[in-house]
């Protein structure tokens, strides 16, 4: 197990690209290890849950932008003509990527800047691309399968879609050959792994009201109709972590209800009793956090939308805790009757601990 020394290292190699420089000081590997060496002797988090819990007060005080904080410990392969990347991989805002895939739907171009502008599908998963009309591209044809070498990946607000540009190579390939991609956008995957985050914008949200709208609207005001009344709806975005990677995981307001038991209309009952909406995200992440779940479902853009979950039938923590609890108990002599590394559910779950360090 690495030493505290080396967990703040690390988390100082994660954090620190996205802190200020005002907030360098405060967060330096120094600071990080004196904060690890408090949550592991003062606030007793278990050895090694204590990564995910810094990691989290780190990113709370220091509010960092936690998407962008997530999607950059993703990196990842860029494919090839011979292995293109899965759309569904396609998650790196500004990569240049080589993909594969089929025209699913052409729109009509809204600007005269754009050549074609459509849905684009591999296995995986389905994506909006473009081509600039500066760029003098190909015309693609609507059924037919292209490798897409060196285009780049564009995030914005969370959608995801391709840039065909003057550097990019189109290939098309014959309706008979084994590039030709046949069924598009029906791969699942499934991840396992600990909650360990939840985004905001999770719990209960207001959509804009206009039908073919469903832009979540904030302080009344949707980016494109304006002011706007909403519809309550009821989402979790969140994140799982395997310890080798994360995955963003996306509830609907049916998977939530599934996962936590709450539905819409209790999660309205319970804003409206505390006449605080944010009480419903607080509620969702005192239930999810540090438990392990596995999911299944198609990904699109970044998040995994979730169609299966289910709670491992496994401890809700992670592989090494019973080792870790045992050395606990056993450093501080603690042989009493009931206590064990496999009833540790009244010891102090690790999301306690910023709670606690926060009223300090
Ligand atoms: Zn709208």
């Amino acid at each position: 197990m690495n030493t505290l020394r080396e967990d703040a290292q690390l988390l100082h190699e994660q954090v620190a690209p996205h802190l200020s420089d005002d907030q360098a000081d405060d967060y330096d590997v120094d600071a990080l290890e004196t904060l690890f060496d408090c949550y592991v002797n003062t606030y007793r988090v278990p050895r090694n849950a204590a990564f995910d819990s810094v990691r989290n007060h780190v990113l709370k005080e220091a509010d960092v932008d936690t998407e962008a904080f997530w999607a950059s410990l993703r990196g990842g392969d860029q494919g090839t003509t011979e292995e293109p990347l899965p759309l569904a991989e396609c998650t790196a805002d500004g990569a240049w990527v080589t993909v594969r895939a089929k025209i699913v739907e052409l729109w009509d171009p809204r600007e005269d800047s754009i050549h074609q502008v459509g849905l684009i599908g591999d296995e995986s998963g389905r994506l909006k691309f473009v081509a600039w009309a500066k760029s003098n591209p190909p015309v693609l044809e609507e059924g037919t399968t292209y490798t897409f070498k060196d285009v780049v990946v564009d995030e914005y607000d969370g959608n995801y879609s391709l840039k065909i540009n003057s550097r990019s190579e189109i290939i098309e390939h014959a309706a008979d050959s084994p590039e030709t991609i046949s069924s598009v956008g029906t791969m699942t995957t499934v991840y396992d792994g600990v909650f360990v985050a939840m985004q905001s914008q999770s719990g209960l949200i207001k959509r804009c009201t206009d039908p073919e709208c469903t832009r979540v609207i904030q302080q009344g005001e949707c980016s494109e109709h304006g002011s706007n009344e909403g519809e309550f709806d009821l989402r979790i975005k969140g994140v799982l972590d395997d310890g080798e990677s994360v995955q963003e995981c996306l509830f609907t307001a049916g998977m939530t209800e599934v996962v936590t038991g709450i539905d819409l209309e209790e999660a309205m009952q319970l804003a409206s009793d505390a006449l605080d909406i944010s009480v419903v995200e607080r509620r969702l992440t005192d239930l999810l956090i540090g438990r392990r779940y596995s999911v299944e479902g198609p990904i699109l853009g970044r998040y995994l939308l979730v169609g299966e979950v289910s709670e491992t039938p496994n401890r809700a923590f992670a592989q090494g805790y019973h080792d870790a609890v045992d050395d606990l108990l056993s450093e501080y002599g603690y042989d009493g009757p009931g206590l064990t590394a496999e009833n540790i559910e009244d010891l102090p779950q690790t999301y306690d601990a910023p709670v606690a360090a926060r009223g300090n």
